[in-house]
């Protein structure tokens, strides 16, 4: 029998002891809401009302044109309320922390945007709410924290380590085990110990479920392949568990090439050779560290796939071959975002646009009755400063003097 948590020989569930209950309690709860079709459909309703689901399924006329290739189709993650694919996990274990009882919930966050859902989820339920942050990110996300704040969150800027991601997640642990009663801690990815990948992969998979029902309608048929981008891995996890039965459709993860990954400044785990087994933040998967198990840093100018470690269900399904992994680097990411914007009139998030350059690269590939389908997991709004740097633009640079010297007048 398939041992609990595991996904072949990754995954698990790594927990120090005080821990033990607390995750007895929410694997009880994950289990009974699983079998409860109330709760799916009590989940169904919220999306719909409170974050736009269905969200649509856009031809790509213009692209599609462009590569004179497969059919293009944009799954768009970006139209869910806070602007990504996040909503769907935060608001799910938010329905699951009511069932519980609880209320309060913590959560690590690094570029901002789970953080920001998390608060979103914690003011429309009344739950208490304290975000952990790397003192480094609290100073690079500050419109992030902004809203956080505004929300009514607690922001905890994290001063340990190198002062990012995988500190704020080490606090937050932290916190559960002193506050385990009361608290909730709502993991942002399809990572950590078990139930956590299983659980948000189960919330982001009404992604798929709905991409899948769409292109039957729009197209006739299944697409040959399906594109998302992974950082953790949520939002392609969300996609693939749509078509993961139907061996006829390619799944592509794609990864952050950063500055390419000859340069050792990337986070391709799956896509690179850079990664080997580990066991880390309480389970096991293919991590970018070194020979002792102290992990490397990473680079992406797409700070939400700048990431260590990897979701044990991807290091399975690439070890299966059931899905293949490329990498995306920073310079071919704004190539396409550049694109996508000109031909199509849409701001994909920059991590979003890493699906969008390997679907680029083979679209071509695909005959004129074929189609393929990319997860835009997010809107690049947030992403202005980073794009417009990126461009160079002078009048840009010249408005953000302006305000700053605004500011600093009274
Ligand atoms: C957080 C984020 C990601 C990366 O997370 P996954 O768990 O890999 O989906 C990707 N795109 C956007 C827009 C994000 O905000």
């Amino acid at each position: 029998m398939k041992k609990k948590g595991y996904y072949g020989h990754w995954g698990g569930a790594f927990v120090p002891e005080v821990l033990f209950e607390t995750f007895k309690e929410l694997n009880v709860f994950f289990e009974e809401v699983k079998k409860d079709s109330s709760f799916w459909h009590e989940y169904l309703q919220l999306m719909s009302s409170y974050s736009c689901r269905p969200t649509p399924l856009t031809y790509a006329e213009n692209l599609s044109k462009h590569f004179a290739g497969g059919h293009i189709y944009i799954k768009r993650e970006d139209l869910n309320h806070t602007g990504a694919h996040k909503a769907n996990n935060v608001m799910g274990q938010g329905l699951l922390v009511k069932r519980m009882g609880k209320k309060r919930v913590i959560a690590e966050t690094g570029a901002g945007q789970h953080g920001v859902a998390t608060a979103t989820m914690a003011a429309k339920f009344g739950f208490d709410c304290t975000i952990y942050m790397g003192e480094e990110d609290v100073q690079r996300q500050r419109p992030n924290v902004f809203w956080m704040e505004k929300m009514g969150a607690t922001v905890v800027p994290v001063t340990d380590g190198s002062k990012t991601l995988k500190d704020a997640i080490n606090e937050a642990f932290r916190d559960w085990v002193t506050n385990m009663d009361s608290t909730h801690y709502v993991l942002g990815t399809v990572c950590g110990p078990h139930p956590f990948p299983e659980m948000v992969a189960w919330f982001q998979s009404i992604i798929g479920i709905e991409a899948r029902e769409q292109i039957l309608q729009a197209f006739g048929k299944l697409p040959d392949r399906v594109y998302a981008c992974v950082g953790g891995g949520s939002n392609a996890m969300g996609i693939f568990q749509g078509f993961l039965q139907d061996e006829q459709v390619g799944l592509v993860g794609v990864e952050a090439g950063g500055k390419g990954l000859s340069t050792g400044e990337h986070a391709a785990r799956l896509a690179g050779s850079d990664a080997s087994p580990g066991v880390a933040q309480g389970y096991k998967t293919m991590f970018l560290q070194d020979s002792d198990g102290q992990m490397l840093d990473t680079h992406s100018v797409a700070a939400g796939l700048d990431y260590i470690g990897v979701s044990p269900i991807l290091s399975d399904l690439w070890e299966k071959g059931r899905v293949r992994f490329a990498a995306a680097t920073d310079s071919e990411v704004m190539e396409a975002l550049d694109l996508t914007m000109k031909k199509e009139g849409i701001i994909p998030a920059l991590e979003s646009a890493h699906g969008f350059v390997q679907a680029f690269k083979e679209a071509s590939d695909l005959g004129r009755d074929e189609a393929l389908i990319i997860n835009m997991s997010g809107r690049g709004d947030k992403d202005i400063f980073t794009i417009a740097n990126a461009y160079g633009d002078p009048s840009w640079k010249e408005f953000i003097i302006e305000r700053a010297e605004q500011y600093k007048k009274g």
